[in-house]
């Protein structure tokens, strides 16, 4: 499947209901990339940090992956 844009990707953290998650977020669409699925064919774009955070469970049912996405929170 090839892109109907081209996609800049930026690596930002997301930070959402107490979870961080660094991302690649797309600068002019501002599509988030799932970390899991990767950029390549298999990859899974999301606008909302709650559809991912779903996402993400999904992946969490089906395999360990999900801990290497999530960035632990920092003691303050
Ligand atoms: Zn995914």
């Amino acid at each position: 499947m090839s892109l109907q844009w081209e996609p800049e990707w930026v690596e930002e953290v997301l930070e959402y209901s107490g979870v961080r998650i660094r991302v690649f977020r797309d600068k002019a669409t501002g599509l988030i990339a799932c970390p899991v699925c990767g950029l390549g064919d298999n990859a899974s774009y999301f606008f909302m940090p709650r559809d991912l955070l779903e996402h993400l469970r999904a992946h969490a049912r089906r395999a360990d992956k999900y801990r290497f996405a999530v960035v632990e929170s920092e003691e303050e």
